[in-house]
């Protein structure tokens, strides 16, 4: 366990860390106990943040993609260097166990040595032709840096969601205000004091941590912010789309789900069992990812849910820090109470309880809950509907494939699918027809930063990762010059 210093500065601007004016109190979930309290910012200090990315965004833009991918390389490497600190704060601040911490600071690692490529390769392709159907005009396109940038981010994978951000960000040129979750601001605290040792110049990367109102909202405002890129619940991410409108600002969103995982009659049962129980109980459920209803074919469903069910109640729930642990803590008392207030209203409308609803008996203290399945959960029920972001899980047989897919496709959101069938060309159909931004056919939620992320209807705006996520980040221009 890590001893933490009663306070920590909440402010990281042009290269100077500082006290802000906001006291955050930062939890473990898993002990309920205070960790440290975090002096975080107010709308003066984002002011200041975004003055000193605006200063420094006058020599960085001019930087060549070389000079930029060696210092995303620094970052990785010490990234790489603090992993097992990094574990720890995750599993500390988030309850989420060491194992699936180790994921978030490899993918961390993984996505600023891809875009450390990306800019490297910038150099070359800064300036293009473009053909032109005249011999009159020549055409070059080129491609810069959008300016400084407002990044907001929630607390169920902190640096991960940073780091899909911050190194495209980075890469392109652009000059940073980095504004993490308030419940979760101890990794990306020490994602900074590793930013700091990178030789990033002064002003570039900046860090003003504090609440949504405090600093989201006068960041999503500013004028002098080009760009918004924001991960976070819909009904925050329609308001700094409203706030960033009256500045015409760019604005990427990457919100909730409600995402299925469809078991074709042929599917091996007991893969599908093992991506069930991934897809609904990995960090808790807390997840816009996760695949929080599971429509198994008629035929399978008896024997999956009695298998569903074994496995579901064979998880470890326990301390992140336990060595056996499987399922860990969910964030706060907040989300707690969001979650049992969904498994409440779930039983009033009628739904059926397999296993778990309740606190795992042998941890009467900590923000845990047993993972939780439901059968016969009525379509117009919240339960069903809506994004619960703890480990529930709803199950429903379908009779056809194509009823299947309108069962998966009937929500507003529309983030990721999951298939299991042995047919690969059944899994082509399906991934064909669902509206889902990534669809994974027989694996586990693996993500590349080489992939895109971002979904289709209220579940994104834009894409992040892969080129995407670099172009999110860059202006185009084009030179139309006589010849
Ligand atoms: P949230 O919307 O409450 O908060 C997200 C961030 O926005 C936090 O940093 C918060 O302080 C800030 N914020 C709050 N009010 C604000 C305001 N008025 N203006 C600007 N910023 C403000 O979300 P959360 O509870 O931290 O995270 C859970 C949500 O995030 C879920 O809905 C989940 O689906 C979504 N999420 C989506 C993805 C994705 O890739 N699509 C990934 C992770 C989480």
């Amino acid at each position: 366990m890590i001893n933490f210093p009663t306070t920590l500065d909440g402010l990281y601007i042009n290269g100077q860390w500082s006290a802000g004016r906001e006291h955050l109190r930062v939890i473990n979930p898993a002990t309920e106990a205070l960790l440290t309290t975090v002096n975080g910012g107010d709308e003066q200090a984002v002011d200041q943040a975004i003055a000193a990315a605006s200063e420094a965004f006058k020599r960085w833009s001019q930087t060549t993609g070389a000079e930029r991918g060696a210092i995303l390389r620094n970052i990785a490497n010490g990234v790489r260097d603090g992993r097992e600190h990094l574990m720890k704060l995750q599993s500390s601040n988030n309850g989420k166990p060491q194992f699936e911490a180790a994921i978030d600071v490899d993918d961390v690692i993984a996505t600023f040595e891809y875009y450390a490529e990306l800019a490297e390769g910038l150099d070359a392709k800064q300036d293009s032709n473009v053909p032109l159907p005249s011999d009159d005009f020549s055409a070059r396109l080129r491609r810069e840096p959008c300016g400084v940038v407002g990044l907001i981010v929630p607390w169920n994978f902190p640096m991960v969601t940073t780091a899909w951000k911050l190194a495209p960000a980075l890469a392109a040129g652009c000059c940073v205000v980095l504004k993490p979750s308030e419940v979760t601001p101890l990794p990306e605290l020490e994602l900074a004091a590793i930013i700091a040792e990178s030789g990033l110049p002064n002003g570039v990367f900046n860090l003003v941590c504090g609440t949504g109102l405090a600093v989201g909202a006068p960041l999503s405002a500013d004028p002098r912010v080009a760009r918004i890129s924001f991960t976070g619940s819909n009904a925050v991410g329609v308001q700094v789309m409203q706030r960033a409108a009256e500045t015409v600002k760019g604005v990427s969103l990457e919100l909730g789900g409600k995402s299925s995982l469809l078991v074709l009659a042929d599917a091996d049962i007991d893969l599908a069992v093992e991506l069930a129980c991934g897809g609904a109980f990995f960090n808790a459920g807390q997840m816009c990812s996760a695949t929080s209803r599971v429509l198994v074919a008629d035929e399978l469903e008896e024997e999956f849910l009695r298998r569903l069910q074994k496995r579901a109640q064979a998880i470890r729930v326990a301390d992140p820090f336990d060595a056996d642990v499987e399922m860990g803590a969910l964030v706060n008392q907040a989300q707690y109470q969001r979650v049992l207030g969904h498994i409440d209203r779930g039983l009033s409308a009628g739904a059926r309880l397999i296993c778990g609803g309740n606190r795992p008996t042998d941890l009467p203290r900590g923000y845990f809950l047993q993972p939780t399945v439901f059968t016969d959960v009525p379509l117009d029920s919240a339960l069903w509907c809506e994004e619960i972001f703890g480990p529930v899980v709803c199950v429903r047989s379908f009779s056809s494939e194509a009823k299947a897919i309108v069962l998966a496709n009937d929500t507003p959101f529309g983030l990721v699918a999951s298939v299991v069938t042995a047919d690969a060309v059944a899994a082509d159909r399906v991934a064909n027809a669902l509206q889902a931004g990534l669809v994974w056919v027989n694996a586990p939620q693996v993500i590349f930063p080489q992939a895109a992320w971002g979904g289709y209807k209220q579940s994104s705006i834009g894409r992040e990762l892969g080129p995407w996520g670099l172009a999110a980040f860059q202006e185009i221009k084009h030179v139309i010059r006589a010849v």
